[in-house]
Parts: structure tokens; C-alpha cells; sequence
């Protein structure tokens, strides 16, 4: 297909319906209507949007989605952007699955891809969900926006606002990754450091509200980042020719993606695109904040907050979870399971993808390999079990180790075989 000199594919320029009829509360069932700004529900628990699948399902099968576009956008019908020039889009596309050969070889695994979600724009999923609730949010007349991050979220809010001229503003934890910290400021939003978690910037977004009138698009405090998440999980689908694989290693942190995968997947079914088998959703977090898997092995519905956070990974160090029961009610309706890897454990893996596969991991993405491991370990993953790998960040965007040897001139060819036997050693141990 040629691209019109817009950028933008026909699905984007051209209008589709959406089916959308109302907001949902995720735990009580509460009833809100659609096309109206709204947060929490009435007791302060995430927002689902619904839809008439029956109708959406009439609209377009399969081969009509499939024949558009590879991006997001596509699934129009069962995504809740009403008009599509409210669409912001910076050239969004389908993320490939990469292979680790050498890597499963080491495991003794048959079948892994690596959805790798760090080609998108800003370099991360958080794309999906930040390019949706930012076209809502042109949809219903918001102009101001305001949110906590880790980093990448708001990156991707900054990116997309800005470019749909909103305002934004951005307070991230005193430790988020100077990268992100940067390109969110010269993406143009306002944007500071907290000296607190991200839980801390979020009562500081909460409470700023009355003060400075901005929309709070904290994780799962509005309904829209979930429908921009959810697409993983249907173009995952879509790539594997409407197959689920056997397991879904997720790292999660506030867990959207998760969800809304999980979302997808019914509403798939509801329309007849796929049947009613489910992978096992694997969540993943870090040994030094793993709020979800305390949960998850006390068999608690609610996660505790978890005190002292700390891990590399920056986007999974989320101490309290607002969607933490739909996370765990997904977990164990999928017989799946969650799995908190060591920091160390992290680092090794990133180090062996990356020189031996050849693939730069988000610290959290190098996780789901290290949660693999032990889940083949446990016996909770097979050697072979189709199984997906979420790497949600591109690893460029991550400190790297120091690389910082010199070679002296008139050149000692003796001591670099020596140097370059040492390096191989290192990557094979
Ligand atoms: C946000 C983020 C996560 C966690 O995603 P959730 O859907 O919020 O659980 C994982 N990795 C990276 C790189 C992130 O930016």
C-alpha cells in the first residue's frame, strides 16, 4: 500500500465506527456513560470500556482488519476514538517477534519470541496506551494533563500531547533514568523530579488537581491507556495467525498491559476471532518490589503496598497497584502464575540476549527472560511451550555497562587475543 504524503494509512484519514456504548467500574459492574470525561469509579476503582461486539463483529471479520495497515489503529471498531481526526499519531507500527535461538538453545526451549514493543515511538508499549488516552482526551476537549511516571509513560505523553498542542505535566520519582527524565522535557512538557516513589508523585497529580485543573492520566485512573494496551494482545494474535501461544511472560508494574491483553482476548472471543483457550499469563516483577507476587502466592484478590521498593528495572518498581485485582484475577483465571526475579538475575540475562542474540533489552524485558528461566525451572513453564517475551523498552534508552578499554598504538596483537579470549569467556560464562 502506498502511503498517502499525510503519513497517515487510509484507516486513519478515512472514518470507521467505533462501538463503544459505556464505561464499566472493573470491580462493581457500576455503569458510566461513554463520551463523557471520567476517572475512577465511584469508589475509586479502574474504568473498563464496553462495547457491542456483536455489532462491531458485523462490521469487520478477520480479513478486513488484516487487509489495513499494520498498526494499532486498525482495530478501529473495537477501539473508543470516535472521530479520526482526533487520532495523534507519529507512525505507529506493528512490533516484530524476534527469536533468541541461542539463548532458548541454553535453556533447552523449543519456541520463544520476543514481542519487541521498543520499536515504537518514544521507544516503548507505553506508546499504545499514552497515544489513546491523548486522542480521548483531544476527544472530549482536555487541554491540560498531567501525570506520575517512571519514565517512559511520560515520555509518551509528553511526545503525543505536545503534538496535539496540550499541556502537560509530568513528576517523576528523584531516581528515574536521566534519559527519560530529558526527552520527556524536550518532547515539551513541564516536568519534575519528587523525591518519593511514584506513588508519592501520584498523590501530588491527585491533589493538584483542584489547584491547577489538569486531567489526571495516572495508570488506570482513566479508562482510555487499557484500550491502547490491549492492541498488544490483539496484534499478537493477529501475527500468529489468530493462535494463542501456550504462555505470556509480562513484566508488570501497574500492570495495564496485562489487563488489557487479557480484555482482548475476550472481546476476540466475543466476536468469533478466536476460541476460548487462553495463554497463561506469567506476571513478572522484582525481587525488590513484587507486590503482585506476595499477593499472588498469599492468595489474596488485593495487593499490600510494598515498602522500600528497589530494582534496576525502573518500570516495574510499583508498589501499589490501583488494577491490582484485575491483574491477579487474570493471573488465575489463565492458570497462570507471577514470578519475582533477583536484580543480578536481570543484568545476566540482558548481558547474554544482547551479546549472544544480538538483542538490547529494557532492563524490565531482560526480566521476563530471567522469570522464563525460573518458570522452566519450576516446572511452571515447559520446554515446550510456545511462550511470548514482553521486552516493552528498546535497551538503548537503559545505563549499559562501561565499555571503555583503549587500544594502544603500535598495536600488542598478542594482548588483544588475550583481551578478545576474555570478553568471549565473560559472554559464555
Ligand atoms: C511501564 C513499563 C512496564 C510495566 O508496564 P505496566 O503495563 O504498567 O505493568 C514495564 N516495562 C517498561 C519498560 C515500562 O515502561
Amino acid at each position: 500500500m502506498r502511503m498517502p504524503a499525510s503519513g497517515r494509512p487510509p484507516h486513519l484519514i478515512d472514518e470507521h465506527p467505533t462501538f463503544v456504548t459505556h464505561l464499566e467500574c472493573g470491580l462493581t459492574g457500576e455503569v458510566l456513560p461513554a463520551d463523557t470525561v471520567q476517572g475512577l469509579s465511584s469508589i475509586g476503582r479502574p474504568l473498563l470500556v464496553r462495547y457491542d461486539l456483536e455489532a462491531a463483529a458485523e462490521a469487520a471479520d478477520r480479513a478486513t482488519v488484516e487487509a489495513r495497515h499494520d498498526d494499532w489503529w486498525k482495530y478501529r471498531e473495537i477501539l473508543p476514538v470516535r472521530r479520526s481526526a482526533n487520532i495523534v499519531s507519529l507512525a505507529e507500527t506493528f512490533t516484530p517477534l524476534v527469536a533468541i535461538p541461542r539463548t532458548a538453545a541454553r535453556l533447552g526451549a523449543s519456541w520463544a519470541l520476543v514481542k519487541d514493543e521498543g520499536r515504537l515511538p518514544t521507544g516503548s508499549f507505553k506508546a499504545r496506551g499514552l497515544a489513546m488516552a491523548v486522542a480521548m482526551a483531544k476527544e472530549l476537549g482536555l487541554s491540560r494533563l498531567a501525570m506520575p511516571t517512571n519514565g517512559n509513560a511520560g515520555a509518551a505523553m509528553a511526545a503525543y500531547a505536545s503534538r496535539a498542542g496540550m499541556e502537560t505535566f509530568i513528576f517523576c520519582p528523584a531516581d528515574t533514568p536521566e534519559v527519560n527524565v530529558r526527552e520527556i522535557a524536550m518532547q515539551g512538557a513541564h516536568v519534575w523530579r519528587v523525591d518519593g516513589y511514584i506513588d508519592d508523585c501520584g498523590r501530588i497529580v491527585g491533589e493538584g488537581k483542584e489547584h491547577m485543573g489538569w486531567f489526571d492520566v495516572s495508570t488506570l485512573k482513566e479508562p482510555y491507556r487499557i484500550e491502547g494496551k490491549k492492541t498488544m494482545g490483539i496484534e499478537l494474535l493477529e501475527q500468529l495467525g489468530w493462535e494463542v501461544p501456550d504462555v505470556i511472560v509480562y513484566p508488570t508494574g501497574g500492570g495495564t498491559g496485562l489487563i488489557g491483553m487479557w480484555k482482548a482476548f475476550d472481546e476476540l472471543e466475543a466476536m468469533g476471532w478466536i476460541g476460548p483457550e487462553r495463554p497463561r499469563m506469567v506476571a513478572v516483577q522484582a525481587t525488590g518490589c513484587a507486590p503482585i507476587v506476595k499477593a499472588f502466592e498469599e492468595g489474596e484478590r488485593h495487593a499490600t503496598r510494598w515498602e522500600g521498593a528497589h530494582t534496576i528495572a525502573s518500570g516495574i518498581r510499583v508498589p501499589a497497584a490501583v488494577g491490582d485485582f484485575l491483574i491477579l484475577d487474570a493471573i488465575r483465571a489463565s492458570g497462570g502464575t507471577a514470578i519475582a526475579v533477583e536484580d543480578e538475575h536481570i543484568e545476566r540475562c540482558s548481558a547474554e540476549v544482547a551479546s549472544r542474540d544480538g538483542l538490547l533489552m529494557a532492563p524490565e524485558g531482560a526480566a521476563t527472560v530471567a522469570a522464563w528461566e525460573v518458570g522452566l525451572e519450576r516446572g511452571d513453564i515447559s520446554r515446550d511451550d510456545r511462550v511470548v517475551l514482553f521486552n516493552c523498552g528498546n535497551g538503548l534508552k537503559y545505563p549499559m555497562p562501561p565499555a571503555d578499554r583503549v587500544l594502544d598504538v603500535p598495536v600488542d596483537w598478542a594482548r588483544m587475543a588475550a583481551e578478545a579470549s576474555a570478553d568471549t569467556a565473560e559472554h559464555h560464562a
